[in-house]
């Protein structure tokens, strides 16, 4: 399972539908069409990818979702979206279809889920991240600057977390104390 492409409309400097070729399964790069100046909207791409991904955007204030909507001199958006492809060949999702679609969209200053075009919960989406190992509370999998340096200063007990939560096992202890709740 891997990002197959990324599609995005309205989002932050992205006023225009932008879709990604698709990726190849070990290493790509992406190329802004100004080969990176400043403001070009590198970070931009992989908010975009973090706000479908990681639970750095729930639970937005609705002036903090606003600022996600394209703005610019005549031409704000009032809706966006960031769609994400999956490569699921390996059947890592437990959906049996090959490329699976999760889309996060933001419209009358709400942001809803769906899942191959169907609407879905956020629960449910945490669920099936962490289920396949794409954590949304610590995506490990975005090496941000900084963050190898913080792993290896990290206590042990921290690192055992994330080891859990790569192994996609966190998910199934969380259900263990909710069900022993009950
Ligand atoms: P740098 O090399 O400086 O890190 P970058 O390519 O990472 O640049 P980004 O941070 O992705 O640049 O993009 C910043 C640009 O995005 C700024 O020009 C900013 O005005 C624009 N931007 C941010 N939010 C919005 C928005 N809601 N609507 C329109 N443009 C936005
Ligand atoms: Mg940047």
């Amino acid at each position: 399972m891997y990002i197959k492409k990324v599609i995005i409309r309205g989002f932050k400097s992205y006023r225009e539908e932008i879709s990604t070729e698709p990726f190849n399964p070990k290493v790509n790069v992406v190329v802004m069409i100004n080969i990176g100046a400043n403001g070009s909207g590198k970070s931009n791409f992989f908010h975009a990818i973090r706000f479908v991904l990681s639970d750095m955007f729930q639970n937005l204030r609705s002036e903090d979702r606003g600022a996600l909507l394209h703005e610019g001199a005549g031409h704000s958006v009032v809706s966006a979206f960031v769609e994400i492809v999956f490569d699921n060949t390996d059947n890592r999702i437990p959906i049996d279809k090959e490329e699976v679609r999760l889309r996060r969209t933001i419209v009358s200053n709400k942001d809803e889920y769906y899942l191959d075009g169907k609407h879905i919960s956020n629960t449910e989406v945490m669920n099936l991240l962490e289920s396949t190992g794409f954590s949304r509370s610590n995506p490990y999998y975005i090496v941000q600057q900084g963050k190898i340096a913080s792993l290896t200063l990290m206590k042990d007990s921290e690192r055992l977390f994330l080891l859990k939560e790569i192994g996609g096992t966190h998910v199934y202890e969380d259900r263990r104390c909710e069900s022993l709740k009950i």
